[in-house]
């Protein structure tokens, strides 16, 4: 803990520590000395600093996001102006490590400000978890030169990257993409094509899977080689802005890479282990998408919460018809239970565990019950949920993602009944 509040004091700006003022009221719940207590044993306590990232990025929500969201939502524009007021207070690129100047926070405080950013418009949120994906790779297998380089500079300024794996012919299928890369020199060639990638044409640079043995045979452990890509090299076509059915602020493209020179430097660790990188990169990242998921159910929450003590049909708030007020229960179920299952899975990779089946858990649950809270925040408004002058179309529209990108809710259940039945073969 006191190394954490020592990183903050560096590192964190005078608007942070300024709100940090405003959170910690000595002789609450929250003061470090009832934390310490319970160090021992499960505790449902966030820690003063966890406090303090959070009610940053909730007043950050509140303020900068929720004004401007549906704005965004119509228009499609780039939210820049959010995201660099983001970056300006901490908010993103939270995980970087503190040799590189960032803040090097654990999986759980990312989700925390996850959370409530993705409370605020979850197209903003994506875009800026976008960053925390394409930097994970070179997180996990950069070595010092390109951590310093990649990471370093984006502490420095507010910049994007992107993660680009998925293709046209394969996106649940990671092992069947064709993009192919080939090494002449001291160079890497790159011929491919990519699809859906978020941050796509406002990234500084990629993280690249490519397909480099021309084996058919060889395992996808060994077929594939990861790279960092300058998004400025000759040869990289961007495709359009895809216009997608919710998150619509969000930039998501196809690139089309035709003999892109790679330098030999921009090797993410070795050849052939790419496959396991780019895989491995969603332990530290389903998680914070599960937190975007539980932030987005929470706000159709209370949207319908508000909503059902002011509309009344048949002489009272609908809020008192059994069927509404259950609807709500069953929505702060899923909030409360989803939370928990997030929590646990960012938890579970701080204490330095392998998380996979926790973050699988989490990914499917946590969009399943983001897509039913908006669906019934809907049912609640009646036809004005129906309509655009209201919040929770939107939440509607948005929610739907979450059971597609980093996994669809099927892979999820794939990998978790794959974790659950090689652990039970293991124990008999
Ligand atoms: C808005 C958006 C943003 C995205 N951002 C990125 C990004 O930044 N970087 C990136 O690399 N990718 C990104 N993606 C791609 C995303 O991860 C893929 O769309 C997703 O993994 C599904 O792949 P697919 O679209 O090819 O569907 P498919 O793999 O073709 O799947 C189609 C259907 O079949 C099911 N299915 C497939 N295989 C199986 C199986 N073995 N068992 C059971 N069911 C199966 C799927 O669950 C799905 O329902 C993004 C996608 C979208 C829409």
């Amino acid at each position: 803990m006191a190394s954490l509040v020592r990183k903050l004091s560096w590192r964190i700006n005078p608007i942070v520590q300024s709100f940090r003022a405003l959170s910690t009221k000595p002789g609450t719940a929250t003061s470090g000395e009832a934390n310490e207590q319970n160090f021992g044993g499960i505790n449902f306590q966030l820690s003063p600093e966890q406090n303090e990232f959070k009610e940053t990025a909730r007043k950050f929500a509140r303020e900068e996001i929720i004004p401007k969201a549906a704005e965004y939502d119509r228009t499609g524009e780039y939210p820049w102006e959010v995201i660099k007021k983001a970056w300006a207070l901490g908010l993103m690129n939270s995980h970087i490590p503190e040799d590189c100047g960032g803040l090097d926070l654990g999986i759980l405080e990312c989700c925390t400000i996850t959370e409530e950013l993705a409370y605020g418009c979850t197209g903003i949120q994506t875009a800026i978890e976008a960053n925390s994906l394409g930097q994970m790779p070179v997180i996990i297998a950069g070595n010092e030169e390109q951590k310093k380089k990649y990471l370093g500079r984006m502490t420095e300024e507010p910049l994007m990257c992107a993660y680009c794996v998925t293709e046209p012919v394969a996106g649940s299928d990671v092992a069947g993409i064709k993009t192919r890369v080939e090494k002449k020199g001291d160079e890497y060639i790159l011929n491919g094509s990519k699809m859906w990638i978020t941050n796509g044409s406002v990234a500084d640079w990629y993280f690249v899977l490519a397909r480099s043995s021309t084996d058919p045979k060889l395992p996808a452990g060994k077929a594939f080689t990861g790279f960092i890509l300058d998004a400025n090299t000759p040869g990289v076509i961007m495709g359009r802005k895809e216009l997608n059915m919710g998150q619509k602020c969000s930039d998501t493209r196809g690139i089309t890479f035709e003999d892109v020179r790679i330098p030999k430097e921009n090797l993410l660790g070795a050849e052939g282990i790419g496959f396991k990188i780019a895989m491995g990169a969603f332990d530290k990242t389903r998680p914070p998408v599960a937190a975007g998921a539980v932030g987005l159910a929470k706000r159709a929450l209370d949207e319908a919460t508000k909503y059902s003590l002011e509309r009344k049909t048949m002489g009272k708030p609908i809020c008192e018809h059994q069927a509404v007020a259950f609807m709500l229960a069953d929505m702060a179920i899923g909030v409360e239970t989803a939370r928990l299952i997030m929590q646990r899975s960012a938890w579970e990779v701080d204490q330095g565990r392998r998380n996979t089946y926790y973050a699988s858990i989490a990914k499917a649950f946590a969009a399943d019950i983001a897509n039913k809270c908006a669906t019934d925040a809907v049912q609640i408004f009646g036809g004005n949920g129906f309509n655009s002058d209201y919040p929770v179309e939107k939440l509607m529209r948005d929610a739907k993602i979450y059971q597609i990108y980093e996994g669809t809710a099927q892979i999820q259940r794939l990998i978790v009944s794959r974790e659950l039945l090689t652990a039970a073969k293991g124990s008999w």
